[in-house]
């Protein structure tokens, strides 16, 4: 008999569901974490929203000098636009993303007295941040399962997967969050984008090696896009 965690206890589940909650919740699927480099919720948050349209290596070759600059978000409180900017040029969308972290620095530091506020709700206050950013910080920096964060990997593999017919994010954490059991949310999420990242990538996705291969109703995608 297959193992029965895992599974969530107050939804019908299609066999096909039950396939694919058993997938990615095994070992075929690894659990990383993040590979944003983080010590404290205030520089996971800033990560976070730097990395929006962004490889995590580049906002990892930034942030350190930010944060040595500017350790904590009274001290980015501080802080000018064009000293954000410089600081955090080698991001794309630079501009946006500085009127953000500045934004969010104030708020925090009028607000909460100058600490990453721990719910979803005061989170999604913050300037620049939104579902995905919230849950992640919320799940990296506290622990909290309040959301699945959507991004681009886990709404593309949810729909590969059969599990959504759109890549609206609100949309997919809902299915997702009714399939997976709250206490894996966030390590569905981990799972999911390092998925995505090593193996059902967005342009060429592994299929012949897929674990999912079997029973996955996308199996072949590539050469389908490539025909
Ligand atoms: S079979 Fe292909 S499309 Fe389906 S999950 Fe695996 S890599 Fe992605």
């Amino acid at each position: 008999m297959p193992k029965q965690s895992g599974l969530h206890k107050n939804v019908a589940i299609t066999r096909q569901n039950e396939r694919i909650i058993r997938f990615l919740l095994s070992e075929r699927v690894p659990e990383s974490g993040s590979l944003l480099k983080a010590s404290n919720p205030w520089e996971l948050l800033v990560a976070v929203i730097l990395s929006a349209q962004c490889t995590d290596e580049r906002v990892n070759s930034v942030t350190p000098a930010l944060f040595a600059r500017l350790p904590t978000a009274e001290a980015t409180a501080q802080a000018t636009q064009e000293e954000l900017e410089e600081l955090i040029r080698k991001v794309g969308l630079y501009r946006n993303k500085a009127a953000a972290v500045l934004g969010a620095a104030r708020r925090i530091t009028d607000v909460y007295g100058g600490e990453v506020p721990s719910s979803l709700d005061e989170l999604l206050t913050l300037p620049g941040v939104g579902r995905k950013t919230a849950n992640v910080v919320l799940f990296g920096a506290f622990g909290r399962n309040e959301g699945l964060a959507v991004d681009t990997h886990v709404g593309r593999i949810a729909c590969r997967l059969g599990l959504c017919d759109s890549r609206d994010p609100a949309r997919a954490e809902k299915i997702l969050t009714n399939l997976f059991p709250r206490e894996e949310w966030g390590n569905v999420n981990h799972r999911m984008v390092r998925f995505g990242r090593e193996v059902c990538k967005a342009r060429n996705p592994l299929c012949s090696s897929c674990g999912a291969a079997s029973f996955c109703p996308k199996h072949g995608v590539a050469l389908k896009q490539r025909r």
